[in-house]
């Protein structure tokens, strides 16, 4: 479907994109997932294609603008030619650059913010706690002001980029209960008291590195705090709109690559005698798996563009990430239907989205936190 609020400027990134993706990328995302991570020269790669700049001022190695339809097309085209895992690693920059462009002193962005821009530097975002990820507002993790400091003492869990990152954007108690004691800190790797360990084998994601991090009396200077002490949760919650609307797309991604394999394999792989794209059912699943991509495709543009007339749409991405996060199920599973025996080996892509749907389900707020927002936010 062409997209009418697509610009000249936004198909040739686009097309930068794929072709980084398809001659750099693709051709070896099964290898990089079986050993479990990618050459920091991907980073690198990306990070001199503008992937990491989208809202991030020119001074500091970024786009200099942002748009959400550029966005879209970033993440989509991940979507289509790349694995999760690979995605996610990148990605965890762009979930923790929001806050820092925004809110980080000017010695932080001329030193951190430029070198996670270029790729040169990982980053990621540290929110989820071993005790739970959706109740945010309860987090467990503390900051306690000590003169020009604040010691923070807890635990994050689950954070991808994590093992590389060389900076993080962490999430901390400095108040009392609830919303209002959250704040939020940028923090380097090298601060003592931090520790980090591999959450271990996961489900999907094999190329990402997923960390629990561990911060026993970490020092941090008052000037890492990023804005006002206890308006962390609001931070954390405009940041999550990016990344869900970024989420949104990459799945509309791996919905059309799941539809494009399937149509290849139905019209090479013959059975009873004919193409199975000959078979009624088979044609069904296609034809379903068309409409709902094409409705993922006009939600995912509806909702940029509420993004980009300024209205006020986080329960507009909470249902678009919702609605994608279903329709990608479905789709993955026809597709998974199609090929048979054969995507059930690993190497297949049809197989990696299979076992990547999940995580797309979870990560970035759930399925049951989205419809939940989606309803408080209708005044209910
Ligand atoms: C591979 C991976 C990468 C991730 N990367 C990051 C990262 O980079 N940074 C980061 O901070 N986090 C990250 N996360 C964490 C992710 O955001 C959380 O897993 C998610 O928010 C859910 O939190 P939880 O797993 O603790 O589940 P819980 O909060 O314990 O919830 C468990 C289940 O109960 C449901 N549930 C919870 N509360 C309610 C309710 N009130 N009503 C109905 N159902 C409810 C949830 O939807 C979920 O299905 C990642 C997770 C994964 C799996």
């Amino acid at each position: 479907m062409q997209n009418p609020f697509e610009t000249e400027e936004i198909r040739a990134f686009r097309h930068s994109l794929a072709q980084f993706l398809a001659q750099e990328v693709w051709p070896y995302v099964d290898e990089w997932d079986e050993e479990g991570h990618f050459p920091w020269s991907i980073h690198e790669k990306a990070g001199s294609l503008g992937v990491f700049g989208l809202g991030i001022d020119e001074a500091y190695g970024g786009l200099g603008f942002d748009n959400a339809f550029m966005r879209a097309a970033l993440w989509q085209e991940f979507g289509r030619g790349c694995s999760g895992g690979v995605t996610a690693s990148l990605a965890s920059r762009n979930i923790m650059t929001g806050p820092i462009q925004d809110l980080a002193s000017e010695e932080i962005k001329q030193t951190a913010l430029v070198e996670i821009v270029s790729g040169q530097k990982g980053g990621a975002l540290a929110i989820t706690e071993p005790s739970g990820g959706s109740d945010v507002a309860n987090m467990a993790t503390r900051a306690e002001r000590d003169g020009d400091h604040y010691i923070l003492n807890g635990s994050k869990t689950f954070i991808t980029g994590g093992m590389h990152a060389s900076y993080f954007v962490v999430g901390a108690r400095t108040g009392g209960d609830g919303l209002d004691g959250i704040s939020l800190f940028f923090l380097r790797d090298d601060i003592a008291g931090f520790s980090r360990e591999s959450v271990g084998r996961k489900m999907g994601w094999w190329a990402s590195d997923t960390a629990t991090l561990h911060f026993d009396h970490c020092r941090v200077h008052a000037s890492q705090m990023l804005g006002q002490e206890g308006q962390g949760f609001l931070a954390i919650m405009n940041n999550f709109n990016f990344e869900r609307l970024g989420m949104a797309a990459q799945m509309l991604g791996m919905a059309e690559l799941c539809f494009e394999q399937s149509v290849t394999y139905a019209q090479e792989r013959k059975t009873f005698g004919r193409p199975l794209v000959q078979h009624q059912s088979i044609r069904h699943k296609l034809a379903d798996m068309s409409s709902k991509i094409e409705a993922m495709q006009a939600y995912v543009y509806q909702v940029c563009w509420l993004v980009e007339e300024g209205h006020k749409t986080a329960a507009e991405i909470a249902k678009l990430k919702l609605f994608c996060s279903k329709e990608l199920e479905f789709i993955a599973n026809e597709a998974m239907q199609i090929f048979g025996g054969a995507a059930y080996l690993r190497g297949n892509p049809v197989e990696r989205v299979y076992r990547e749907v999940k995580v797309m389900s979870i990560g970035g707020g759930s399925q049951e936190i989205m419809r939940d927002l989606a309803v408080r936010q209708m005044g209910l």
